[in-house]
């Protein structure tokens, strides 16, 4: 038993916060805050990207471009189990037409300050994706694109911004009446999971996308007041309070609440996400001097 728990403390953080479906929604609110310069861009470079024709198979959108943009923003997920990239204690694999390398890069998707495993660099990360982005040199621009837009998502995931010693909740167990094939999973799969399920595209993405579109936009703030926001959610209402028969329970309150923040999260990851864009990609006008 104590091996097994040591194991499980090795394993690397598994699935990345939010599901597929939130990357997704928080990409769509995104794609709202963009001008139209920087949507024909943002396009533009992801069409530069080795797996632009992957993305344009799976998306469902009337409009490929934004369908492509959608499917871009779970990238750094679907690179965890894709044999053409190597985690780095194994060796490397042939490198992508214009990609400074072909890691992984697990730890990217957080900062765990709280001692139940590696680190993480999220924070960090954001602010040297964005200088890439905004260097103009197409070959880096088109590796950071797909990062930046999973991570600033990934960042309003109050789990993936710290925990209790638990790996980010994912060696805190509870009991989730509300799934009733899977009632006890992971504090940090439940929260991973509240957007929706995760295949939701086209049509089925829009009742969810109007209730994040109707909520008020958050001021814009900066990467580390960001992280701050979810590490105060951490200490407050992310953790269940109520015992279960075994465990944790979520009981109706607590799943409502949840639901509440995390709609409210993946709605300022989106917006901020968004105007992040336009300025980093918004060419400055000869005579404006630069920034
Ligand atoms: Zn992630």
């Amino acid at each position: 038993m104590a091996y097994l728990l040591a194991l499980l403390l090795l394993l690397p953080l598994p699935a990345g916060a939010w599901n597929a479906a939130g990357h997704r929604l928080v990409a769509a609110v995104a794609w709202q805050e963009m001008t139209p310069p920087v949507r024909e861009r943002v396009s533009a470079l992801l069409r530069r990207h080795p797996d632009h024709a992957r993305w344009l198979k799976r998306q469902q959108e009337a409009d490929a471009d934004y369908g492509v943009f959608l499917e871009a923003s779970t990238w750094p997920d679907d690179i965890r189990r894709d044999p053409r990239f190597h985690d780095a204690d194994e060796p490397p694999t042939p490198r992508l037409p214009g990609f400074p390398h072909m890691l992984r890069q697990t730890h990217w998707h957080y900062r765990d300050a709280s001692g139940g495993g590696p680190a993480g660099e999220i924070d960090t990360r954001l602010l040297s994706l964005a200088d890439e982005l905004a260097s103009g040199r197409e070959a880096e621009q088109v590796y950071a694109l797909p990062w930046l837009l999973h991570l600033v998502a990934d960042i309003h995931q109050p789990l993936h911004t710290g925990g209790r010693g638990d790996r980010g909740g994912n060696a805190f167990e509870i009991e989730n009446p509300y799934n009733p094939r899977k009632p006890f999973m992971s504090l940090h799969a439940y929260w991973d999971e509240l957007p929706g399920p995760p295949w939701l595209r086209g049509r089925h993405l829009e009742p969810p996308l109007r209730r994040l579109s109707a909520l008020p936009p958050p001021p814009q703030g900066e990467v580390a007041g960001w992280l701050a926001e979810s590490r105060e959610l951490l200490a407050g209402p992310v953790y269940p309070r109520v015992s279960g028969s075994l465990l944790p329970l979520v009981t109706p309150e607590f799943h409502r609440r949840a639901q509440a923040i995390a709609d409210a999260r993946l709605a300022a990851a989106g917006h901020r996400l968004g105007r992040w864009l336009n300025r980093l990609l918004t060419p400055v006008s000869p005579g404006r001097g630069s920034r």
